[in-house]
């Protein structure tokens, strides 16, 4: 800190992104990105647009991947929000919505851990609700909460980084126990084995949902992400945008997005090879003795009963290949590892074997 500082600065606790290495082979399993790369037509699409007419602003509300986007869902354009990865959709969230004098942001004490950082930043009180002992979220810690008292709720759905989805049944007896409090599900992972809440947002005015083409759509390099919800509801998250950065979606990003979108075929062929490579990752790791969570993402969170997590990763990261490991208390005896082409899991468990056969010799 310096005497120029904005003296609250000191006081931020920023997020830490999961390591992007600069050189060597590493086999990366640590961010939950896609291993394939983005659909043909997408990166066609993104030469074009750059041969176009970048000398002009983009789009400021993003109108026609907006337009595709809730085409693609069934609902209208102005229930959609589009944000520079759907960590800015949820940035402006907090700001514009989950923000009220007196009141706490509630979610679970194992969930992104992105949540209470921007808690701090716009200085929101939260209270953390404990997962149950086999990690999942239990519904009657919320369904009691008293909405004089709270302003929000948010998950993620699947949740990260335990994996484990919530039914859709399930959110929606949260949905209508609630109705004075905000809902909002993060559904970075839904793609990967859970129901999405999109098609529930015409029901429930206090249900806000949250995507990205981050992760099921191979786009985690171009930074686009999504808020759906009421139309009135979403003009809080435009208010606070266009406060902020009115453009902050790039033409490039736009048509990339826009593309993901009807690469239909191609999404659905990644997405359940992920599914396939998962089912196989969880039961070669079963083999060795490794307890996995059933997960419904595109990452298995795991546990060995005899071996530290922290010197299972070191010992990877040693093989050239990263997995993550959060140094939380009911995180650290476990590894959260993406699922990566078939023959990087296949490299994982080569590596893991391999280890284990030297500690025994
Ligand atoms: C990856 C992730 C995000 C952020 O996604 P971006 O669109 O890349 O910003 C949000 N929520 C959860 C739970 C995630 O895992």
């Amino acid at each position: 800190m310096n005497k120029f500082w904005n003296p609250d600065v000191s006081t931020l606790d920023p997020y830490v992104p999961g390591e992007q290495p600069k050189e060597g082979e590493f086999i990366k399993l640590n961010s939950n990105e896609s291993p394939f790369p983005p659909a043909p037509a997408v990166v066609e699409a993104i030469k074009a647009a750059a041969e176009g007419a970048l000398q002009l602003y983009p789009a400021a509300e993003s109108d026609e991947l907006r337009a595709v986007v809730a085409d693609y869902y069934g609902i209208k354009a102005d229930q959609v929000f589009v944000g520079n990865g759907s960590d800015e959709a949820l940035g402006h969230a907090f700001n514009a919505l989950f923000k009220h004098e007196g009141k706490r942001l509630v979610f679970p004490d194992l969930s992104y851990s992105f949540y209470p950082v921007y808690a701090r930043l716009y200085g929101i009180e939260t209270q953390l609700i404990p997962v149950a002992d086999d990690f999942r979220i239990d519904l009657e810690d919320y369904l009691a909460l008293d909405s004089r008292e709270v302003s929000t709720i948010i998950f993620p759905n699947p949740n990260a980084p335990t994996s484990l989805a919530l039914s859709l049944a399930e959110i929606e007896r949260l949905l209508q126990a609630q109705p004075d409090i905000l809902i909002a599900v993060d559904e970075a992972y839904v793609d990967f084995g859970a129901d999405t809440a999109v098609k529930l947002i015409n029901q429930y005015p206090n249900l806000i949902v949250f995507q990205t083409v981050s992760k099921s759509r191979s786009l985690a390099g171009m930074r686009v992400g999504f808020a759906f919800g009421q139309a009135e509801l979403l003009q809080a998250l435009v208010r606070v945008k266009n406060s902020f950065n009115s453009y902050p979606i790039d033409r490039l990003a736009q048509v990339a997005a826009i593309a993901a979108f009807q690469a239909e075929d191609y999404f659905q062929e990644k997405r359940q090879l992920i599914i396939q490579w998962r089912e196989q990752l969880t039961r070669d790791l079963e083999g060795l003795g490794f307890e996995v969570l059933p997960s419904a993402t595109n990452f298995v969170f795991v546990t060995h009963p005899e071996h530290e997590a922290e010197t299972l990763a070191a010992a990877l990261r040693e093989r050239e290949i990263l997995v993550r490991h959060f140094k939380i208390p009911r995180c650290a005896p476990y590894l959260r590892i993406t699922i990566g082409l078939a023959e990087e899991c296949n490299a994982l468990v080569e590596a893991l074997k391999d280890y284990f056969e030297r500690l025994e010799s």
